[in-house]
């Protein structure tokens, strides 16, 4: 399994993209605005995407791969999401006054886009790997997702703050490889993060205690302007642990 870092900033700026992970260069994790890098073949090519929640930042890049889309592919994009997040798209995204409702362009017996719901816990077959929904504490209804391709677990918090099932929902895989986790604000904005439902690198340490298994951490969903300071509190409170700072860009194997 081979995943390109489309984004995975928590804002934009000059090479900062939000969050959107392609992998094997059909299914796109998230879709941020990290998706509009990629050429028209490139988009071309996605047939799957997995969502983990509504937010703008993680969504966005799915109204204008729908629009370049249009008449360029002759099968439906599959989007899978849990049915709170499927809802919020239909209501304030896809509602013909924010942006067309691509699941009835051209026409309702053969949509652009078709919703897939999925429900935490139950595993399902997409694109040749298994991927496995688990619900996270976020401000709007979350979840992360686990992906075995068979080699390997690759797993990803979406955003995030501390919650019990995160951690029990990541020690019930029977492996764990690497873990690709929120850490949005430093350790000085920890209310903001405990308000806006995200880790930061002190509450982050801590919680890791919490998980059986040893995964090399891939850091994520730094605001825009804290990556420094999130990179020197990181280096306190991860010590001991195998991380990095994901960048724009990056392949991740497993
Ligand atoms: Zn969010
Ligand atoms: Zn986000």
């Amino acid at each position: 399994m081979r995943i390109k870092v489309l984004g995975c900033s928590g804002g934009v700026g000059p090479d900062l993209r939000t969050t959107s992970l392609l992998v094997n260069d059909e299914l796109l994790i998230d879709a941020g605005t990290g998706v509009g890098d990629l050429s028209l073949a490139q988009m071309s090519a996605i047939t799957d995407v997995l969502l983990t929640h509504s937010h703008l930042d993680h969504i966005c890049g799915l109204a204008f791969l729908a629009d370049n889309l249009f008449g360029l592919i002759d099968r439906p994009l599959r989007v899978h999401a849990t049915a709170e997040t499927i809802k919020a798209l239909r209501d304030h995204l896809f509602n013909w006054v924010i942006w067309p409702d691509f699941s009835e362009l051209p026409d309702v017996e053969h949509p652009l886009i078709v919703f897939h719901e999925l429900k935490p816990g139950s595993p399902i077959e997409v694109c040749g790997l298994q991927a496995s929904a688990f619900k996270v504490l976020h401000t709007v209804p979350a979840v992360g997702y686990a992906i075995d391709s068979g080699n390997g677990v690759f797993a990803f918090s979406g955003d995030t703050y501390a919650s019990d099932r995160l951690w029990s929902a990541l020690n019930a895989l029977p492996r764990l490889d690497q873990l690709m986790i929120d850490v949005a604000f430093p350790n000085e904005e920890a209310e903001l993060g405990k308000l806006a439902r995200h880790f930061t690198p002190t509450l982050l340490g801590e919680e890791l205690s919490k998980l059986r298994h040893r995964p090399k951490l891939l850091l994520t969903h730094h605001k825009p302007g804290v990556e420094l300071a999130i990179g020197q509190e990181c280096a306190v409170a991860l010590a001991g642990w195998d991380y990095r700072h994901l960048q724009r860009g990056d392949i991740i194997a497993s």
